[in-house]
């Protein structure tokens, strides 16, 4: 009988470093951050690795993938930010050059980094085997994140996007509901999915207007084609507390229970707590407590992929908070 529930992480996603600037806050002691909670909790955390190349270019182009590994192998031990600048470059020669896929100035490229990216992916992929498998509840511990990557886009600390992945995965078994929980809106997440049915996107978020990503995350992003009625946007105000927050939430959630999916996918993202360096909501670790009892209501097998969250003294309590509400059924 497969077990019922299951940890896992990589520690390859430690090749993800590098001289990023000061500041820059999605840095390898996050993961250290959430070992340390999850182990004082009892929780044992299985080490697991691949390099899932095939099953990312599934997802995502291949020139993305080949221009991440270029840059990155150019560099020495330093790190460097990709240009933005969307198109393709032209050498002397008239001939293309390269392209930039990269939509934003905030996401890093370091030597290493195509290992931890991969890595994040290979982890997220495996977790999305254990659920098809019959384990209930599946917990991988991705570094990178991923909601930000689009199927020819990168940004947002994000290279590939793991939960999309995953999702991507289950859905050749059965119905998927992504439920995206971070402070951001996964423009990956639903750009990948916009035009399918098969899986549903909802998230709540920071409004764009003000917050980033602000190019996606409105009410009106409903998705397209034979997607149309399968993506919700739940956009709150900056100063969003507990109050505003656990109001909020259960209208997101019953998107997700007229869906009645098979399989849950959650892009857990800790990054509206109190004190984020990144975020500005307030939350405390009773709206990550509630929104754990949430999904375990739904009782359906469920993967949940580490997004963000970088207030290191806090971050791996409030991972803690939101695993073992979820399990509890
Ligand atoms: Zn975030």
């Amino acid at each position: 009988m497969a077990s019922r529930s299951s940890f896992i992480v990589d520690h390859a996603h430690k090749a993800h470093d590098g001289a990023f600037g000061y500041g820059y806050p999605e840095i390898p002691a996050r993961v250290d951050s959430i070992m340390a909670s999850l182990e004082r909790t009892g929780y044992e955390v299985e080490e697991f690795h691949s390099e899932p190349r095939d099953a990312i270019v599934s997802l995502h182009a291949h020139d993305m993938l080949n221009y991440i590994d270029r840059f990155c192998s150019s560099m020495d031990d330093s790190a460097a930010y990709p240009p933005v600048l969307p198109g393709t470059v032209r050498d002397g020669t008239g001939h293309p050059r390269s392209q930039t896929f990269c939509f934003d100035l905030s996401t890093p490229l370091a030597r290493r980094t195509p290992e931890a990216a991969m890595a994040a992916a290979g982890l997220a992929l495996e977790g999305a085997a254990r659920v098809q498998a019959g384990t209930k509840f599946v917990y991988a511990l991705c570094r990178p994140p991923g909601h930000h990557a689009g199927t020819d886009f990168f940004g947002g600390f994000c290279f590939f996007n793991n939960a999309a992945l995953a999702a991507d995965v289950l859905s050749k078994q059965g119905s998927v509901a992504i439920l995206d929980l971070d402070y951001h809106h996964g423009n990956g997440t639903q750009q990948i999915f916009y035009e399918r049915r098969d899986v549903l996107y909802v998230s709540t978020h920071a409004d764009p207007t003000m917050a980033y990503p602000q190019i996606s995350g409105f009410t009106n992003e409903t998705g397209a084609g034979e997607g149309e009625g399968y993506n919700f946007n739940f956009p709150l105000p900056l100063n969003t507390d507990d109050r505003t927050y656990l109001e909020a939430l259960p209208r997101a959630m019953e998107s997700v229970w007229d869906f009645d999916p098979d399989f849950l996918v959650i892009s857990l993202g800790l990054d509206g707590a109190m004190g984020d360096p990144v975020g500005t909501w307030s939350l405390s670790k009773e709206s990550f407590e509630k929104s754990g009892e949430k999904v375990a209501e739904m009782g359906v097998p469920t993967l949940v992929i580490q997004e963000g969250g970088y207030n290191l003294r806090r971050l791996g309590d409030d991972v803690v908070a939101f695993l073992d509400a979820a399990q509890a059924s």
